[in-house]
């Protein structure tokens, strides 16, 4: 089958590698000069396979008012003029039920499972590199509550097969002894061993090379998907300035873009964009963290990348407005100078500001769509390049109809 895939992100590329793995022609469109120049250039670099805590989480709601009203908050949200921001808050809002969290939760937890295997099966078979480690993940807590909240969260996420550690001050600093300058701070920590990282722009850029030398697939840069040519419920072409790209099937993996494209089609996507920052620095031996580090109040995540000390955090709804982004790099480097004072040569950090591509439930969207041949994977947030090979599974499944190895209704469009 001929499979047109709009978008050579994180999510496009894994996407087009378990296709062209299954014997599909795959031919990807990609607006950028180069790919995954878009949410998965510099992100986190987190492989967070087991701390799946989606966004939407009854915790957030008595921090609300100072989302509004601070500019130093981690988490801002400035009211625009935009139905989609206000639908897309309403349904975050529902989403923050307890029981609605917990079985997300659970959810992504059986997804991050899946996404792990299929990424160990994918880097094992083509040698990819891309600084991947497998050295553990300590989430730190300032705040008594949300520990104690955060505690009774891997009660339930060891029913799902987790396996996490609830950690006091002391531990915490055993495990990662170079949060001693913020250990004042710390009431507690959970503790995942099996948690790893990675550069997800290396594992992109690596990826290309063997979809293009081993698999065939045609991966186009500078080809805007600009709309679509249908007939009836089938669409037959993706068009791009000057030329139609004719397929047999069609997925959306085009990051924040994807509501823009899919509203063409007349479907509705919640997909909206969450601005975050990072930077990327020198590390320096010895005075840096060994594991990947969340500061959860401040949502903040370190981790290290061969030679670099990877930062990056800070969650705004505010559309894809990059006008303070020079403020909010300010105050992240404050921040992370407070907690890793001596861990990176910060004079010299790259910083980026980029934009997660968020659902409401903090849940990809991946699988059908009222159109017969259009498919959906797309929608990852905050876990894109944790649960990416695991979705492009779940899309492959989907598409040909198989059982699929995680409940597929639970990404479904229709549960939005
Ligand atoms: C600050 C920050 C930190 C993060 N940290 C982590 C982390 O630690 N761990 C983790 O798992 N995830 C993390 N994420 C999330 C993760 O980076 C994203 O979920 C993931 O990169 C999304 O991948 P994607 O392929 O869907 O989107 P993108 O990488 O944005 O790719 C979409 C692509 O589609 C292309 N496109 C758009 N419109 C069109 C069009 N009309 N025609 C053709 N092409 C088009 C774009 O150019 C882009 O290349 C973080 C994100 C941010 C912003």
């Amino acid at each position: 089958m001929r499979v047109c895939i709009v978008g050579a992100g994180v999510v496009g590329l894994t996407g087009a590698y378990f296709l062209a793995r299954e014997g599909h022609d795959v031919t990807v469109l990609e607006s950028g000069e180069d790919v995954a120049l878009g949410a998965s250039f510099a992100n986190g670099a987190q492989l967070s396979y087991s701390y799946v805590a989606p966004l939407a989480d009854p915790s957030v709601l008595p921090h609300l008012p100072a989302w509004l009203l601070s500019s130093d908050s981690a988490l801002r949200y400035v009211p625009r003029p935009d139905a989609r921001q206000w639908r897309w808050c309403l349904a975050f809002l529902r989403a923050c039920r307890a029981a609605t969290s917990n079985r997300t939760a659970l959810e992504l937890l059986q997804l991050g499972a899946l996404s792990r295997e299929a990424l160990y099966d994918l880097v094992e078979r083509e040698s990819i590199r891309f600084d991947h480690v497998q050295n553990g993940k300590l989430v730190v807590y300032r705040d008594a509550h949300a520990f104690g909240l955060a505690r009774k969260k891997t009660e339930l996420l060891a029913r799902g097969g987790a396996s996490q550690s609830a950690l006091d001050r002391d531990g915490c600093l055993a495990v990662e002894p170079s949060l001693e300058f913020a250990s004042a701070t710390i009431v507690g920590g959970i503790h995942t061993p099996s948690e790893e990282a990675g550069d997800c722009l290396r594992f992109c850029r690596e990826l290309t090379n063997v979809l293009r030398d081993r698999y065939g697939v045609r991966i186009h840069t500078g080809a805007r998907v600009l709309g679509w040519a249908r007939q009836g419920r089938r669409v037959v072409a993706a068009q791009i300035a000057g030329d139609d790209v004719r397929a047999d099937a069609f997925v959306l993996s085009a990051g924040t873009d994807s509501a823009n494209l899919a509203e063409k089609l007349g479907l509705r996507l919640p997909v909206y964009p969450l601005t975050g920052y990072s930077l990327s620095a020198a590390v320096i031996p010895d005075r840096a963290p060994g594991i990947n580090v969340t500061d959860l109040h401040r949502k903040i995540v370190y981790a290290r990348l061969g030679e670099q000390l990877r930062v990056a955090g800070m969650v705004e709804i505010t559309g894809a407005d990059e006008s303070r982004r020079d403020a909010r790099l300010a105050t992240l480097i404050r921040h992370v100078k407070e907690v890793f004072p001596f861990a990176a040569d910060y004079a010299s950090a790259q910083t980026w500001c980029g934009h997660r591509p968020a659902t409401p439930d903090s849940k990809p969207l991946v699988g059908a769509t009222p159109y017969s041949n259009f498919w959906l994977n797309t929608g990852h947030g905050a876990l894109g390049f944790t649960l990416a090979c695991g979705t492009a599974r779940l899309l492959v499944e989907a598409l040909h109809g198989r059982r699929t190895a995680v409940d597929g209704g639970a990404y479904a469009l229709s549960r939005l």
